[in-house]
């Protein structure tokens, strides 16, 4: 298991920050040299089928060691880090058997603080992982990578545990939304698969938001407003009075749980043309439907009354909930669920506030759960990790590789 701190330790100092401006893929140079250093890794490793192709997607096997047929399960997780914070020269610092209060983070006035992060107090006695507070630790989702890669070393170690095929797939861009973008599905093998992208132990993920962009675009007159009487259509009031006619209360705010919200997130205001930018979510795709209607309703109401002017919509989906496609599949949650159960941990099974690359995997045919990396607050400088969690990944990775040779292939 020392591997796997070193390979962890080893993987931040990589600076895979995407590059959201950047249209190509992989979006940074840094993760293409990533990738090419895990791939190498991969190869002295010994799995099979490795490819790194031009867009970055880095994908390998470890066959299966038994004679009999087992579908093939994935591991996914993402080489990049989120563009909120630095990931430039992570100087990670290991605090060992943690006792509670603050940790200094560098040297300046920065810490880590149980105040702000109460879940600290369940860590006493453990080895956490943390930054020097310049920068992002990486864990999202280096840790993912780290603890797959350990596991596959561990599986390769001890040929006694059966397994069948294993594929394992590094994707980049998934902070920018783009890490399914490009995933070759068919190539990859799996016929369902998980990422190890979760947050703290016990983490297990397979519902995520339905998800609309909507702009309401308000269309004005503009006049001199010494003369504007009866002819000026100020598109800035009309934007106001919309925003009064969405329900208060239904924001993210407001909402958690199974709550889903109408956000408003960008306002662009001037008396000829106003631009009003909402994210619609909602886990249930009827709700999401309702609430789009929601939106044309308020818009036709608003253009009813106006007799110069107008008021348009324009609805765009994004993804959409996992649930769906992984439903019809429940040994997929059960697997995962046993496998923790063996190694000691609770499962927690909660919704994803958000959406993950593994939904838009399972609407590309490879249904795919999100499981814990044992990370905390992840795409800032209070991110951190501890070692025992992250140990508890690994035993999870093999225990689900070795139940799943049980299962039979109920995948049509
Ligand atoms: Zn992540």
């Amino acid at each position: 298991m020392n591997n796997l701190v070193d390979r962890f330790l080893r993987y931040v100092t990589f600076d895979t920050q995407s590059n959201p401006s950047n249209l190509r893929c992989p979006s940074s140079e840094g993760q293409h040299t990533f990738a090419q250093a895990l791939k190498q890794e991969l190869i002295d490793l010994g799995l099979s089928n490795i490819s790194l192709d031009d867009n970055g997607y880095l994908m390998a096997r470890l066959p299966s060691n038994v004679d009999y047929s087992v579908p093939a399960v994935g591991f996914v997780a993402h080489m990049d880090t989120a563009p909120d914070a630095s990931g430039y020269n992570v100087k990670p610092q290991i605090v060992e058997d943690y006792q509670g209060g603050d940790i200094a983070l560098g040297k300046g006035d920065e810490v880590l603080s149980p105040i702000h992060y109460p879940e600290l107090h369940n860590l006493h006695g453990h080895d956490i992982i943390c930054t020097d507070g310049t920068t992002l630790l990486g864990a999202d989702n280096k840790a993912g990578i780290a603890e797959i890669i350990t596991a596959m070393a561990h599986l390769i170690n001890n040929p006694h545990i059966p397994h069948g095929d294993i594929c394992i797939g590094f994707t980049p861009d998934e902070e920018i939304g783009r890490g399914a973008d490009l995933f070759n599905v068919e190539k990859f093998g799996a016929e369902w698969a998980y990422t190890i992208d979760g947050g703290p132990v016990g983490e297990l993920e397979y519902e995520n938001f339905n998800a609309t962009n909507a702009d309401v675009i308000f269309h004005g007159i503009n006049v001199h407003p010494g003369t504007a009487k009866d002819k000026m259509v100020n598109s800035i009031n009309l934007a106001a009075r919309f925003q009064m006619m969405m329900p208060a209360d239904e924001t993210p705010e407001c909402t958690d749980g199974y709550q889903g919200f109408y956000h408003l997130k960008s306002a662009e205001m001037s008396v000829a043309r106003s631009e009003l930018g909402y994210i619609i979510r909602d886990f249930d795709r009827a709700g999401l439907e309702e609430r789009k209607a929601v939106m044309q309703r308020n818009v036709d109401r608003l253009n009813a009354e106006l007799h110069k002017g107008h008021v348009e919509l324009k609805l765009t989906d994004s993804y959409f909930n996992m649930k769906e496609m992984v439903e019809p599949y429940p040994h997929i949650i059960e697997l995962a669920k046993q496998a923790m159960i063996e190694c000691d941990i609770k499962p927690n099974i909660t919704p994803i506030r958000g959406g993950t690359d593994g939904a838009r995997l399972s609407f590309m045919g490879l249904p795919c759960p999100n499981i814990f990396t044992g990370g905390y607050n992840f795409h800032g400088i209070h991110e951190f990790i501890t070692i025992e969690g992250m140990q508890d990944a690994v035993k999870v990775i093999v225990k689900l590789s070795e139940k799943n040779r049980t299962q039979l292939p109920l995948i049509l």
